[in-house]
Parts: structure tokens; C-alpha cells; sequence
């Protein structure tokens, strides 16, 4: 059966939105004004990526920590198995669950010499991400999401063996997971075919990424598995140097992808947003999301 002929009404829009951790005070007031708009849309919770090796522990720490201090927004911590111990990793899971988090998106991680490498799990820690979930839900009761690959990760062996992992990671306790991102739809929906005829009911959030630069985004994409399709790199031919026509094509782009998953039933948006926050906005609004909901730094109201 058809995911697209799966729609049953309406069913109100629910979004996430990512972060990454600002490297730099610049970078960190950019982070910021983003969170600033992007708050009142309320979100269901925005993440914060960890960085690779785990170069950004403290980093991801402190904006998730600043998150839950000062706004009413619910935070996801990215947490990832690299080159840490168990213990170690427990001990940041810990630290998540008395600064007040309750949702962690519990990943394996890169290989450290690179994409296209291979990993190499701690002798002392946590092999792959179901072994990170079981270890994160025996130290609190926290939501877990985990990561889904409708166009299968670099190192699967296969789709199935892929399936197999996120089968893997749902006995673990994942709640939910999110998509790496793609271009082509009809990707996402072969792949939730998959998915549920694996026995697998858990929702799987497609992750959405607004192509702000198109260089850096197919880029992005080659490192991460996830296709290109040619009608993509047509739209943005020839618009290197002009940044206004850009950012209309980006938003016409997106808005074009999620109007068709919400038209085939979907209800439920990642956003990969960068941390720039225009782009997300206008989809936000095109999906029929309004900013009258509180400012992030309006606790009381929320
Ligand atoms: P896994 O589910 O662990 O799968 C990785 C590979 O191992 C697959 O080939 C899978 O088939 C195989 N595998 C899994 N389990 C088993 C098993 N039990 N036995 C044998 N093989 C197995 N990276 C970061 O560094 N920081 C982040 O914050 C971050 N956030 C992300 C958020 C999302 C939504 C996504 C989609 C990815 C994110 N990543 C992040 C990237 C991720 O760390 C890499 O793709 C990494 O290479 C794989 O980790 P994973 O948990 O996604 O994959």
C-alpha cells in the first residue's frame, strides 16, 4: 500500500528544527536571533547537534543548557558513541538529565579518520547507536530519537541491513526517528514501505534541508549518501552570484517538498535549518504556521 494514498484529514503540522553549536561570538549571535524568530512558530523541540569526535561536548552542552535556562523551547541533545567510554558518555547523559532535559537524539557517530572510513567503536564504550539507546534510557526516562536513512547509509551493506539497524535501535527504545535528508520524495515513501513492512511503527520524521547555498548542500549530500536529482541542479544553474533569486528558488523549492508530504499525509517536519532561520520561517508559514505563539525568552507564557 501507498503512504500517498494514506491520508486521513487533517492533522495539525508539527515541526522540529536543528542547530548546530556556534564555534564563535559572531556565529552565536546568529544562533540566537534564529531562535528568537523561529520560537514563536513553537515548535515540538529543536536539536542540537554534537560534533564530530565529540569536538563540540561542551559546546552542545552549554547551548542546550542556555536552551532550557532561558527559553520556553524544549531541547534535544545530539549525543553521539565516539571516542568516549561508557561511563563517560553516562556521565553526559546524567549532566542532560539534572540540567532539566528529557529528549536526546542518540547517534553512533562518524568514523574518526572520515566519511568512507572505517568505525572504529571505543574498546570502553558503545558500539553502535542501539547500544547507546538502552544505555541512555537506563539513566532516565528520556524521549529518544534516532537517525533513519532513506537512501541507506555509505557503510550499510545493504537497505535491509540498514532496516535491520533501526529495527535494532527501536527494541533499544528509540521513539522516534529522523531522516537524513533528501531531494525526491518518492525516496522517502519506498523507504517508509520498507520501514513499516520490517515491522517498524515508531514515526519516522523526514528531515527537510532548505538549500540556503546549493554547492555546499550537494556537498553535503555526496558525503552523506542522499542523491541529487538533476531537476535540483537545474533550478539553481547559473545563480551562483545572484543571491536574492536564490533565496526565492530555495524557498520555492522547499515549499514545493513539503506541500507534496503533507498533501500524501504527512504532518510531522525536521528542519535542518543551519541556524539561519529565514528560509524554515517561510516554509513554517507556507505549511500554515503563524508566529503568534510566545517569544523563546517569554517563559510564563508558554
Ligand atoms: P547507525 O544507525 O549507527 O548506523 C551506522 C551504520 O552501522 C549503518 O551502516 C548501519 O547499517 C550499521 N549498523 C548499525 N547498527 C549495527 C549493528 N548492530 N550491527 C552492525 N551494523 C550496524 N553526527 C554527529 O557527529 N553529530 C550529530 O549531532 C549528528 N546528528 C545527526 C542527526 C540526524 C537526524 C542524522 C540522520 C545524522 C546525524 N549525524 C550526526 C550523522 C551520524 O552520526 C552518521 O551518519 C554516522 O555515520 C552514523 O551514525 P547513526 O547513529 O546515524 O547510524
Amino acid at each position: 500500500k501507498s503512504h500517498r494514498a494514506s491520508r486521513d484529514g487533517f492533522k495539525p503540522i508539527r515541526v522540529s528544527i536543528e542547530f548546530f553549536p556556534p564555534k564563535s561570538d559572531e556565529m552565536e549571535k546568529i544562533l540566537w536571533s534564529s531562535i528568537e524568530r523561529l520560537a514563536p512558530l513553537q515548535p515540538k523541540f529543536v536539536s542540537v547537534t554534537y560534533g564530530a569526535g565529540g569536538s563540540t561536548r561542551e559546546r552542545t552542552h552549554n547551548t542546550v543548557a542556555r536552551m532550557v535556562k532561558e527559553t520556553n523551547l524544549k531541547p534535544a541533545a545530539h549525543l553521539t558513541c565516539v571516542d568516549a567510554t561508557k561511563e563517560e558518555i553516562d556521565g553526559v547523559v546524567q549532566s542532560y538529565w539534572d540540567a532539566g532535559v528529557r529528549h536526546i537524539v542518540a547517534l553512533r557517530g562518524d568514523p574518526q579518520d572520515g566519511v568512507g572510513t572505517t568505525y572504529r567503536p571505543h574498546p570502553g564504550g558503545y558500539a553502535q547507536a542501539c547500544d547507546l539507546v538502552a544505555g541512555i534510557k537506563k539513566v532516565g526516562d528520556f524521549k529518544v530519537s534516532v537517525s533513519a536513512y532513506p537512501e541507506v547509509h555509505p557503510e550499510a551493506a545493504s537497505l535491509d541491513a540498514d532496516i535491520d539497524a533501526l529495527k535494532a535501535k527501536v527494541d533499544a527504545g528509540a521513539d522516534q526517528a529522523i531522516t537524513q535528508f533528501f531531494f525526491d520524495n518518492d525516496v522517502y515513501f519506498r523507504y517508509l514501505d520498507k520501514v513499516r513492512a520490517a515491522g517498524i511503527t515508531i514515526p519516522i520524521i523526514p528531515g527537510i534541508l532548505p538549500v540556503q547555498n546549493f554547492k555546499q548542500a550537494a556537498n553535503f549530500a555526496r558525503r552523506t549518501g542522499a542523491s541529487v536529482p538533476y531537476w535540483l541542479a537545474a533550478r539553481f544553474e547559473g545563480l551562483e552570484d545572484d543571491v536574492e533569486t536564490r533565496r526565492l528558488v530555495a524557498a520555492a523549492v522547499a515549499a514545493e517538498q513539503v506541500v507534496d508530504l503533507v498533501d500524501a499525509g504527512i504532518n510531522d517536519f525536521h528542519f535542518y535549518s543551519m541556524n539561519r532561520s529565514d528560509l524554515v520561517y517561510a516554509i513554517c508559514h507556507i505549511l500554515g504556521l503563524r508566529g503568534h505563539g510566545p517569544k523563546a525568552t517569554d517563559r510564563k507564557a508558554a
